[in-house]
């Protein structure tokens, strides 16, 4: 092996370590209610922050207020106000030039991650390489963890043929055009024959198969998986892919399925992203009387400078 062709399989494995790493974004993180960093005071225009009334536990207990002591304006419980932030995102994101715009950014991101991954996926389309690239993968496990059928690189390069297949489906999913090229069923599909798989060995251990079912089944496991992997590293080898569905809105988010007013800590940054569509270049303001029945109100953003009068 060339000093050449070495580093290329660790820089392949350092890759594909941060490229699944990457795509495990915390959804919590950074923001616990979806209103936080995002609403501010209608009186004196500064942040709101979240804040705890009293000692108690329950959802109820939490409200925005203004980060200013001197301001005077009142708290506001997070679930009566996220009842509203749920309401205006729900009422913009069905709004055509909004779901263009959720589309756009949504397909540049899904390109993104899914050119990233091509540049790994000539390291898994033969076993010479795939092995290579596995053994950088996991290079001392054996030494810790006792060897299951699935320990170690099996696992690094299943779940990332699993997560770019989810990534292909999803783009193909999102794309509002007619499109041409494979049907991303045919994908999927090879992605659940691996993942059978997968579920029924992945607590198995190579010792005890050995002992229990004899040298010969753990040989017929280690083809079946080789099989099932290689159709799919080769079903990867597509770039056209096509969904014959309906194309996927905004709304259809996870985000969206549970009422935000019932679970006020709940994926809030998932949130805040489709309230972000929903806003666009505006701004939320948030005040103790309700006009016309609601509490946050949408203005234009101003770009420095005082606040005005809203
Ligand atoms: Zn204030």
């Amino acid at each position: 092996m060339t000093a050449d062709l070495e580093s290329t399989a660790r820089e392949a494995a350092k890759r594909l370590r941060n490229w699944r790493e990457s795509g495990r974004e915390a959804d919590t993180r950074g923001v616990a209610y979806v209103g936080e960093g995002v609403l501010r005071c209608a009186l004196c225009g500064t942040t709101l922050v979240v804040a705890q009334e009293d000692k108690g536990w329950y959802a109820a207990s939490f409200s925005y207020s203004c980060a200013d002591p001197g301001c005077g304006q009142g708290a506001l419980p997070v679930a009566e106000v996220d009842r509203e932030l749920e309401e205006f995102t729900r009422r913009r994101l069905k709004e055509p030039a909004v779901v263009a715009a959720w589309r756009a950014t949504r397909l540049a991101k899904l390109d993104e991650q899914i050119a990233d991954a091509r540049l790994i996926l000539p390291w898994c389309w033969d076993q010479r390489r795939r092995r290579q690239l596995s053994r950088r993968l996991a290079p001392s496990e054996w030494l810790f963890t006792p060897s299951t059928c699935m320990s170690g690189s099996r696992y690094h390069l299943y779940f990332f043929g699993a997560e770019l297949t989810d990534l292909i489906v999803e783009r193909a999913r999102t794309v509002a055009e007619p499109q041409r090229g494979r049907s991303v069923g045919e994908l999927a599909q090879a992605q659940r024959e691996w993942a059978y798989l997968w579920l029924d060995l992945r607590r198995l251990k190579r010792r005890q198969v050995r002992r229990m079912l004899g040298r010969r089944a753990l040989q017929e496991i280690d083809d079946d998986w080789e099989q099932r992997q290689t159709r799919l590293w080769d079903l990867l080898k597509e770039t056209d892919w096509q969904y014959s569905g309906p194309a996927r809105q905004p709304l259809d988010d996870r985000a969206m399925d549970q009422e935000w007013s019932q679970s006020p800590g709940a994926m809030a940054r998932q949130r805040q992203s489709l309230l972000a569509y929903a806003l666009g270049d505006n701004q939320l303001v948030l005040s103790a009387t309700a006009a016309a029945g609601s509490r946050v109100r949408v203005v234009p953003a101003v770009s420095g400078g005082v606040f005005g009068a809203v």
